[in-house]
């Protein structure tokens, strides 16, 4: 028997009892003629004590030869602690170590097994096994094994069923490229790695399973921006005989039942906004409504006076900053420079003080006066103390640009509270993106998304205008969700991968399995993915998803613990039949 109890657990009333722990070496301390070892597991910390009255010389010596990280097992007998530690739930206790065994040595770590480590991002990737043995990477780990546990519990309840699909596929349009795995006994031929189980969810659906979800990986070959990872996990959910509103009622309980059980937090329903208002208002179609700041256009305001940048532009936009007219020039110099920047890539920035005693001050007042700015104040609601910050252009790139100078300043006015949440169901959706780069309309959510009822007809005339039954779940400005009410039936279906640039002979190709299964009696259905790593990062009331990823990837894509991807030899080249031109 390797332990009796565990490092986490002793106190009190264990005094007298003889024990035995097994764990790693945190630190010891050595005056000679007492030794302390702090033993470390995963539930805990306690103090071992070795001193020269009450331990044998060998058993000292033993003890005074311990490092870092050294794996030992401590028989012994628990005793009241001289000087109590009140910071640690074993602080009262020490063992008085009659038996110590080394399991194993160890290098010293290359950085320290501390809450707070000198260890670098790049060093702690390629010794993750060491950094998961610190408290917060730990702790984001049971944290999320928490979530995914409330999840299974209460989607089972709602009789879901978790069903397993195939990683081995055809490719799944969900926008990116996929990873594709070559076949050895289909010579030429390809397997892709799912970007998510989106076909063979419905395909459940026609097999009647009804309610399924599975915690699932899917994998998206993109370039990764920030804080994305090529495989990820979704919560995935598909229901049959369901519409929108069955769909939003049944994960916002999910949701609620997670912020509840979760952070003990209790939501009133979510609000409901559509894709255009979110846009118009926030700019974004995840907004963060912890906070306001809410956009105000201001064309009919701030256009056709003598001021041609605005006059030329497409959409006039500003929103008020609570507070922002005690910022000094040379700091709205800087945060006119920071939307300058080319990741937000505005062309200037003007701006105008709403001074306390009502007066007006703006970097345009050659062209506008105090009842011009008077109006300005008004349409972004803007109070005296405020400073509102007006961008201009085109309207889909001002509005990101503005979304993005809004939430940089909600972060520096501490309006981004980790603690506080505010979940929006964001619908209403367009059917089609346009693609700047391919001039092509794109499905915004994917090509299974059914169009609202009677829009179809506008596919040839206006596609761009056609809203879809689609739906995401936004969290503090973060899309946690999202998913669709699909298309159930071939003909619409077919309707659909033609405008999406699908000949017969492509559709039939790579979704043929799914149009014949529309001719066997498909029920009405429709479904949602969570994202789960930012989900749980959220709850976890933090923004990195890596951080709650036990075996992350960095930013390209690598895993530098066990160096992948990797080349393969030329013997596996062979039998996979596959030459590299490199
Ligand atoms: N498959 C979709 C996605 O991954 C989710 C859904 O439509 O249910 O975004």
């Amino acid at each position: 028997m390797y332990r009796s109890h565990t490092c986490g657990e002793l106190r009190a009333t264990d005094i007298n009892k003889e024990v035995t722990l097994s764990g790693w070496v945190q630190k010891t301390r050595d005056k000679g003629f007492m030794v302390w070892v702090d033993i470390r597991d995963r539930y805990g910390i306690t103090q071992l004590i070795f001193d020269e009255e009450r331990s044998s010389k060998a058993l000292m010596e033993q003890a005074q030869k311990l490092g870092r990280e050294f794996v030992i097992q401590a028989k012994g007998t628990v005793i009241e602690r001289a000087s109590k530690n009140p910071n640690i739930p074993t602080g009262d206790i020490e063992l008085l170590v009659s038996e110590l065994n080394i399991l194993n040595d160890a290098l010293l770590p290359p950085f320290t097994i501390e809450d707070e480590t000198d260890g670098g991002e790049e060093l702690r990737m390629q010794y993750r096994y060491l950094d998961i043995r610190r408290n917060p990477v730990k702790n984001n780990l049971i944290f999320r094994h928490k979530v995914t546990q409330e999840v299974r519990n209460y989607l089972s309840k709602q009789s879901f069923v978790e069903v397993e699909t195939p990683y081995l596929i055809k490719s799944t349009p969900e926008g990116a490229r996929d990873f594709v795995v070559p076949s050895r006994m289909n010579e030429g031929e390809f397997y892709a790695l799912p970007q998510s189980p989106q076909t063979f969810k419905q395909l459940l659906m026609v097999g009647g399973m009804d309610k399924y979800f599975q915690i699932v990986k899917c994998f998206r070959d993109e370039d990764l921006r920030a804080d994305r990872q090529p495989e990820f996990t979704q919560i995935d959910c598909e229901m049959a005989f369901v519409e929108q509103e069955d769909i939003l009622n049944t994960f916002e309980g999910l949701t609620r039942h997670l912020l509840k059980e979760i952070n003990g937090v209790e939501v009133d329903t979510f609000p409901r906004m559509t894709f255009d208002d979110a846009m118009r208002l926030y700019g974004n179609d995840k907004p963060d409504i912890r906070f306001g700041m809410e956009f105000g256009e201001l064309n009919a305001v701030a256009q056709h006076k003598d001021f041609n940048v605005f006059n030329n532009a497409e959409l006039v936009v500003g929103i008020a900053v609570p507070g922002g007219n005690t910022y000094t020039r040379k700091e709205i110099d800087k945060l006119i420079d920071w939307v300058k920047r080319p990741q937000v890539g505005a062309l200037g920035m003007v701006y105008c003080r709403c001074n306390d005693d009502g007066t007006y001050k703006s970097s345009v007042d050659k062209f506008y006066d105090q009842d011009d700015l008077a109006k300005w104040a008004d349409v972004t609601g803007a109070k005296a103390g405020d400073l509102i910050c007006v961008l201009s252009g085109d309207t889909n790139k001002v509005r990101a640009q503005l979304s993005a100078l809004r939430m940089e300043l909600a972060e520096r006015l501490g309006l981004r509270k980790s603690d506080e949440f505010a979940p929006l169901w964001v619908v209403d959706f367009p059917l089609l993106e346009w693609d700047e780069d391919t001039e092509r309309y794109h499905a915004m959510h994917h090509p299974f998304t059914s169009p609202k009822p009677g829009q179809l007809e506008l596919l040839d005339s206006k596609p761009g205008e056609v809203k879809a039954n689609a739906y995401d779940l936004v969290l503090n400005g973060n899309e946690i969700g999202g998913g669709s009410i699909r298309i159930h039936d071939k003909s619409t279906q077919a309707i659909m991968l033609k405008h999406l640039g699908f000949s017969d002979e492509e559709a039939r190709a790579q979704f043929g399995f799914l149009m014949d299964a529309f001719e066997y009696g498909a029920p009405p259905h429709g479904g949602i993915a969570f994202g789960l790593d930012r989900l749980v990062a959220i709850l976890g009331g933090q923004e990195t998803i890596r951080d709650f990823i036990a075996f992350p990837k960095n930013n390209s894509g690598r895993d530098v613990m066990i160096d992948a991807p990797a080349p393969i030899d030329n013997e596996q080249l062979q039998e996979l039949n596959l030459k590299l031109d490199l």
